[in-house]
């Protein structure tokens, strides 16, 4: 017995181990209902976690049954597998929103969305064109979530994170933070960093993004109706999480050198680009549209949506064996076809 009196509940059946003053873990709790793409086996064991010290706890009990962990936070980019995960889930749900000298400060289990609400009534700018982005606060700057011409790296100061190898407290700097398309150091080494808080820098006087081109229409628009009319977008790009599932885009686009933006130019004209730090990013679902026509494409209970084939959805009842099927299947026709490798943005776990 350790420092935490660790208790288990008498019956022998009993599902749920208590760990005494602080927290439940629970045993093989189902993960679907805990994602988007509702879809997956269960947990060996499970523990929602509401501040440091729980996590720590979580920490040790992992350690102690010598199990492996997953951090989670909205389960919005996530795949769970069929079989579900044989170690322990730790669902962050530390909570709070303080402002201090100009800066916004929120708990990582706050939910994204409805901090990018409370901040545009408050008259703050800087991360409206984020709208509508399902998920957690905390798992935000783990791949640096973009949208319609921003990035979370734009606005965020600071990182509050627990290095859960250390096991200490550490704050990182926007620089420190390793921010790149739809990544950072928290994605490049998963397990290290459980992220507690995000420090925002807003602005009162913002000027609209209007970059995204189904912005450009908007006219002086005020915060509340650029945050509509993402909204709006998005309603019209993504499934709807209440029919059917998704994790968003399932694969990142490409980025690929000069040579080899010239050579699909050649073979297709209207191929969308766009800048990027080390060479160009092609746009997937242009080329999953136009260049393989693979809208619609079906494994199982999983397709390609048809209003962007860029995202994956998945009736009720789909596998996550589906999904897979269909995933590699695109990559291998990438490969094949167009020479690219393709990356899953999606953590399969
Ligand atoms: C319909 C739909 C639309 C989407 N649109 C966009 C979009 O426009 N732009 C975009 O960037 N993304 C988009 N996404 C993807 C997703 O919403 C974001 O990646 C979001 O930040 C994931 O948050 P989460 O809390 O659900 O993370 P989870 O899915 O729970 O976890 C994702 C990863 O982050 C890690 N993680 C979670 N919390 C923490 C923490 N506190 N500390 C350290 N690691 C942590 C997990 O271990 C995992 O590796 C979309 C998803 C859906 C379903």
């Amino acid at each position: 017995m350790n420092h935490m009196t660790r208790r288990r509940r008498a019956s022998q059946h009993s599902v749920k181990l208590v760990f005494a003053p602080l927290m439940t873990i629970e045993e093989n709790i189902l993960l679907a209902p805990l994602t988007t793409f509702k879809i997956g086996g269960p947990a060996r064991f499970f523990v929602r976690v509401k501040n440091i010290d729980e996590l720590r706890e979580a920490l040790a009990f992992a350690k102690e049954k010598n199990i492996s962990f997953f951090i989670l936070g909205g389960g919005s980019n996530i795949l769970v597998r069929d079989e579900g995960f044989p170690g322990l889930v730790i669902k962050i749900e530390i909570g709070g929103i303080e402002e201090k000298d100009g800066l916004l400060i929120a708990g990582a289990g706050e939910e994204w969305d409805a901090l990018v609400l409370y901040v545009v009534k408050k008259n703050l700018w800087g991360i409206e064109n984020l709208s509508g982005i399902p998920g957690s606060v905390g798992a935000a700057p783990v791949q640096n979530i973009g949208a319609y011409g921003a990035e979370l790296k734009e606005t965020l100061s600071f990182v509050e994170a627990f290095d859960m190898s250390r096991g200490l407290i550490v704050r990182f700097s926007n620089a420190e933070c390793g921010f790149g398309y739809r990544t950072s150091m928290f994605k490049k080494e998963p397990g290290r960093f459980c992220i507690t808080s995000v420090e925002l820098k807003l602005s009162k006087n913002g000027v609209p993004n209007l970059s995204y081109r189904d912005l450009q229409g908007l006219k002086n628009p005020s915060l509340l109706l650029v945050r509509e009319a993402v909204l709006g977008i998005r309603a019209k790009k993504f499934p709807d999480l209440t029919q059917e599932g998704t994790a968003g885009s399932f694969f990142l686009n490409p980025i690929v050198s000069k040579e080899k933006t010239e050579e699909l130019l050649r073979r297709f004209p209207q191929l969308l680009k766009f800048p990027a730090e080390n060479g160009v990013k092609i746009s997937l679902a242009w080329l999953l549209d136009r260049a393989l026509k693979l809208k619609g494409t079906k494994r199982g209970s999983a397709r390609l949506f048809e209003r962007q084939p860029l995202v994956i959805a998945a009736k009720r009842g789909a596998r996550a064996g589906d999904v897979r099927e269909l995933a590699e299947f695109v990559a291998s026709r990438m490969r094949e076809e167009l020479k690219i490798e393709i990356e899953p943005e999606v953590r399969i776990l």
